[in-house]
């Protein structure tokens, strides 16, 4: 992978990772296609949408299809007929929070699938091992992902063994055509995070991952752990914050220099009636749209927006069919395309701080009127 910084605005970057499947241009957004596609979007659709990079899951692809399937077909690209770059998630974060009698010790962590129960063990290697079959064009190292609530003693621990595991997979990667990326953890203590931020980084990873943030707790908590770490990322690497697809996270994640980030949430939200717009969040199926013949975001000029009607989309949720889930989930994830696109616009131009500032007055403008309507409060 080869990796060049293109301009900065204040933190903000703008820089290209030129990947085995083609080039990302970030700030980015990473739509989520963890099983190897992005639900209620075809491929067609991910790339019309706007997408340079999806993500896939390896502990969801090494659970099913499994691994002799994905090596049968030479890999997910071939197998999924994907020809964009794919990111896979190590699947850290998944064994810990959807397995069964996770045990966790200094080599690795053995626990129960969530599938049919059936008994697996993830070690560094065997993580560096699935996704180099995958052959994904950026793989993620195993991370221990302790809960919130653990205190800094437990985190401690926690973190030798992050960063110990981050060794072992370095030692034991060898496809010169995936890069590589680390995970700093911590907790949402300063001085682990520093500790962890400083061992990863000092590791000759292609690029870095921020994890174990965006895991439930609060706004603020999250700004101010980026405060912590972002000032350490060292500048000539990729950093990559995981699990954030908030609009205006993402616009103060960018700010502290982040480059690439991904979340399920503009697609889940998007199956539930929830999309983006220029002034705020709305959901689609509030009876007040019933009879709204504007599109969903009046100045979106995407495909969805350009043809149909509040009103109708409002429709096709009540009678539950699922094109609506496919309008809404195209218009979210060409929503965040269009604002990444429009913040590497800024950032070339050296205006990130005032595009930020623009777009979060009107983002955060209408939303609490749009919520009271449509919880019918207001008239
Ligand atoms: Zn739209």
């Amino acid at each position: 992978m080869r990796f060049e910084l293109l301009k900065k605005s204040g933190e903000a970057r703008n820089t290209i990772l030129h990947l085995t499947h083609g080039d990302v241009e970030t700030p980015v957004f990473m739509p989520v296609g963890t099983n190897g596609a992005v639900k209620m979007c075809t491929h067609d659709c991910v790339k019309k949408a706007g997408s340079q990079i999806v993500l896939a899951n390896a502990f969801h692809l090494y659970l099913r299809p499994g691994l002799d399937v994905l090596n049968s077909f030479g890999g997910l690209h071939k197998f999924a007929s994907w020809d964009i770059p794919i990111l896979t998630d190590s699947g850290g974060f998944q064994v810990f929070s959807l397995s069964k009698h996770v045990k966790v010790d200094d080599e690795g962590v053995t626990f129960r699938s969530p599938l049919d129960g059936s008994i697996h063990r993830f070690t560094p290697q065997k993580v560096v091992e699935i996704q180099e079959t995958i052959g994904s064009d950026i793989a993620m190292v195993l991370d221990e992902c302790l809960a919130p609530g653990n205190d800094a003693k437990a985190t401690e621990k926690s973190l030798k063994r992050t960063t110990k595991w981050a060794e072992k997979a370095l030692e034991l990667h060898t496809r010169q055509d995936q890069a590589l990326f680390g995970i700093t953890q911590g907790g949402f203590f300063k001085d682990t995070r520093i500790v962890s931020t400083r061992e990863i980084t000092s590791m000759p990873f292609d690029g870095f991952g921020i994890g174990g943030l965006s895991v439930g707790e609060t706004f603020e908590k999250t700004v101010e752990m980026l405060d912590v770490i972002m000032p350490l990322m060292p500048e000539n690497k990729p950093r990559y914050l995981m699990g954030v697809g908030d609009p205006v996270l993402m616009l103060e994640a960018i700010e502290r220099g982040v480059d690439m980030m991904d979340c399920v949430l503009p697609t889940r939200l998007a199956r539930h009636g929830a999309v983006f717009t220029s002034h705020g969040r709305l959901n689609i199926k509030s009876a007040v749209y019933a009879l709204d013949d504007s599109p969903l975001d009046p100045e979106c000029d995407c495909e969805v927006c350009q043809n149909y009607s509040r009103g109708y989309i409002h429709h096709l949720f009540k009678k539950k069919e699922s094109t609506a889930m496919m309008f809404a989930t195209y218009h979210n994830i060409y929503f965040l395309h269009k604002l990444m696109e429009k913040t590497r616009n800024a950032i070339k131009n050296g205006e990130f701080s005032e595009f930020k500032k623009d777009f979060l007055k009107k983002f955060t403008s209408n939303n609490v009127k749009q919520m009271a309507l449509e919880r019918g409060e207001s008239k």
